[in-house]
């Protein structure tokens, strides 16, 4: 169902006692916005920070996952075990695994079968690259990541979709998109699902904007009408301006 949602993306920062520090801060901030709240710790603080907020309305969540359920691939992390520890929503398709470890279009949409079989939710990350904004080829590059990793689910499995759209030029470098590039966009991709899958999914898909949002530029991001929310890096790492995100619908 389409709700407005704000996703912290914690990366590979904060260890336990750095995780167990900010999940009490963020337990003393006040949610005044009618909006879902997640956060997505590193895989070892994964059950900590779930049984710390368990009583809470911040969701814990995932930044990846493996698409086989066991087996030999060293260093990697099934659908099944985030579900033993208690998390059903995982990041799958960020940049930065696209950029450092290889992760393609093939992989990713393995990946994305295997979370929905486990009964985990998926926020789907995609976005241009630079030179592709300059040489205006940003919808062909976001309608070929969306076609070859997620257009493949029958209507039904998106439900358990959020989209997030997330230039690679924005992540990480302090510099936004404008709320009238977000929405275009966003207007793109919901009419890709529409012409695909029709109205009802179309209107019924959270689609989440990343990159650089703060509590500076958030409220005007999430007033466009197509914009449900944002995916947060760098200000998801401190309680207030993650709250103050939260706090801007
Ligand atoms: C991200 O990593 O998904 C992201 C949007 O980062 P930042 O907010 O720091 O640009």
């Amino acid at each position: 169902m389409r709700q407005n949602i704000v996703a912290g993306n914690w990366k590979m920062n904060n260890d336990l006692s750095q995780t167990e520090a900010l999940i009490t801060d963020m337990k003393r901030q006040t949610q005044t916005s009618d909006c879902e709240i997640m956060i997505a710790p590193t895989f070892p603080n994964l059950w900590h920070a779930f049984e710390a907020l368990r009583l809470s309305n911040i969701e814990v969540i995932a930044q990846n996952m493996h698409y086989e359920d066991s087996g030999a691939f060293t260093g990697e992390v099934s659908g099944p075990m985030l579900r033993s520890v208690g998390i059903t929503t995982v990041i799958l398709g960020h940049s930065e695994r696209r950029a450092y470890f290889k992760e393609n279009d093939v992989l990713l949409a393995k990946k994305v079968d295997s979370a929905l079989k486990n009964n985990i939710r998926v926020v789907f990350c995609f976005g241009e690259e630079l030179e592709d904004r300059k040489a205006g080829q940003q919808e062909t590059v976001v309608l070929d990541q969306i076609k070859n990793a997620l257009l493949h689910l029958p209507m039904e499995a998106w439900k358990d979709i959020v989209l997030a759209y997330e230039p690679v030029w924005a992540i990480g470098t302090g510099e936004t998109a404008t709320p009238e590039q977000a929405q275009e966009m966003h207007a793109f991709i919901r009419q890709v699902l529409s012409d695909h899958y029709g109205e009802a999914v179309a209107n019924n898909t959270s689609i989440l904007y990343g990159g650089s949002v703060k509590p500076s530029n958030a409220s005007e991001i999430f007033s466009k009408d197509d914009v449900d929310g944002g995916l947060i890096g760098g200000a998801s790492l401190n309680a207030e301006d993650f709250f103050a995100i939260v706090n801007a619908f």
